[in-house]
Formats: C-alpha cells, structure tokens, sequence
C-alpha cells in the first residue's frame, strides 16, 4: 500500500471516521525504557491499576511519537468533516491539534479525578501536586523494598463522601463516565450524518480490548454505507472479514510506524 492511495482516499473523503487504539498507548516502545515494565506489573495486579495512564504519559513524554505521527495526521485531515474516537487513554492523543470538539475519549486518561466510589460528586482536574504525587509514587514503585499495601497513593478525597480519590479511566473499578458522555452525544450525533456520504473510515490500532466502541461499531458503519471506504491497520489484528474485502484495505503495521511512515 502506497502513501499515495491514501492521500488521494483523504482528499476525496466528503467525512473522515478516525479510530486510535491501544497501538497509541505506545507500550512497544515504553517497555524498553528503563524501570517501565518493573511498575506497570506492579500496577497491573494491584487496586492502583488506574494510574496505568498515569505511568505511561511520564514515560510517553520522553517518547513523544505518538503526539508528532497524530499531529501529521491531524494536519493532513485538517480541512476534512471528521471525528476522531480513542480507545487509548494516551493523554499525547488529546494534545493532538485536533478541530474543536472532534474527539471522544471512553476510556478516559489521566486528566480527571473521581471518587473512587463513583458517588457522583462529579470529576474534578488532576493538579500539580497530584502530579508530583503520581512522581513521587512511581519512583517509590521501583524500590523493591517499598510495599504498596502500606503506602497508598494519596490524590485527595472526594468533596462528597470523603472516599478516596482516583483517576478517571477504565482501569478503576467503578469508572465515572461523564467524563466523555457529552463527546460521545456529538459523536453519535456526527454517525448519524454519514449514511449516504463517501466516508473514509481510518481504524487505526485498535485491539480486542474494547470492541464495542470502535472495531464493531466501524465494520458496521462501512457494512451499511454503500460509499464507505476503510483502512484497519494493525500489526497483528489487521484481518479483514469477507463481506468487508471489497470496501476495506487492510495493513499489517503497527499504526504509529505506518503513520510515521506515510508521507
Ligand atoms: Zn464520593
């Protein structure tokens, strides 16, 4: 596949569908630096699992591709009707130049803060001294001696209930959905605009992790519309399904390399 075809797609796309998925949590490149891993499986089995998002934007920062590859494509798109929907919680993707309320993000990130109860107080934002705190903890994760029973992780208390505060994404137990139901209300809104339009679906990345909001929700939109277009690229998820060959492409790249790559 050729940068070309997809740049003459682009310019002939009336709506451009955009799905980013967990390949822009970037954990390809973020499991070779230094002390990553050794936190993150700390992480992954303990009840602190929803500062995952947290630990990789401090290590995605030193990184940075993921900001520059969806920039390109942000420019790229840049005089297109589109919307963008993120299964990464990567925080890079929402400081992507994106057009004014043209992402949604259901898996939330590392912006917000909720009960951790979910008692409906509302989210509040993540402040500095937050910040400094999740610094704080991810430097104390990589002391072997440091035991995370003891020593929780402190963001404040909810203003409601008193319980403790965590951030707002999927990987907390009770995850406050607030945080993306109004983007999500324009998203579906911009959906229902499609049918009859020549769309350009890009699934980008996306995993099995939660197919629901991306994977089966575009297969249907480029089904059902008789001038859709679609590109999956995925370094390992990138098969097509028989009914969709004729409108789809598919492209067996992890999608950070492949935007990288594309012109
Ligand atoms: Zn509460």
């Amino acid at each position: 596949m050729s940068g070309n075809d997809i740049l003459k797609q682009i310019r002939e796309a009336e709506m451009i569908l955009v799905g980013i998925g967990e390949e822009f949590d970037n954990i390809k490149a973020l499991k070779y630096k230094s002390g990553y891993s050794y936190c993150r499986e700390k992480l992954d089995s303990s009840e602190e699992a929803w500062l995952i998002p947290a630990l990789n934007m401090i290590y995605e920062k030193e990184e940075s591709v993921v900001y520059k590859v969806l920039n390109k494509l942000a420019e790229l798109i840049a005089d297109k009707n589109y919307f963008v929907v993120s299964v990464s919680t990567n925080e890079m993707v929402r400081r992507v130049r994106w057009r004014e309320n043209r992402l949604v993000m259901p898996c939330g990130g590392s912006l917000m803060k909720q009960c951790i109860h979910n008692c409906a107080s509302g989210l509040l934002e993540v402040t500095e001294s937050d910040w400094k705190a999740i610094y704080d903890y991810k430097n104390k994760l990589l002391d072997e001696n440091f035991s995370q029973e003891e020593n929780k992780i402190s963001l404040g208390v909810c203003p409601e209930c008193g319980s403790p505060l965590v951030l707002n994404n999927i990987y907390t137990e009770k995850y406050d959905e607030n945080g993306y139901l109004g983007q999500w209300q324009l998203y579906t809104k911009w959906l229902q605009g499609t049918l009859n339009r020549k769309l350009l679906v890009l699934e980008l990345g996306v995993g099995m992790q939660c197919p629901s909001v991306i994977r089966w929700p575009f297969e249907k939109v480029v089904f059902f519309n008789q001038k859709a277009s679609f590109y999956r690229v995925n370094e390992t998820l990138y098969q097509l399904s028989e009914e969709l060959r004729e409108k789809g492409i598919s492209i067996s790249q992890n999608a950070i390399d492949w935007l990288e790559f594309l012109c």
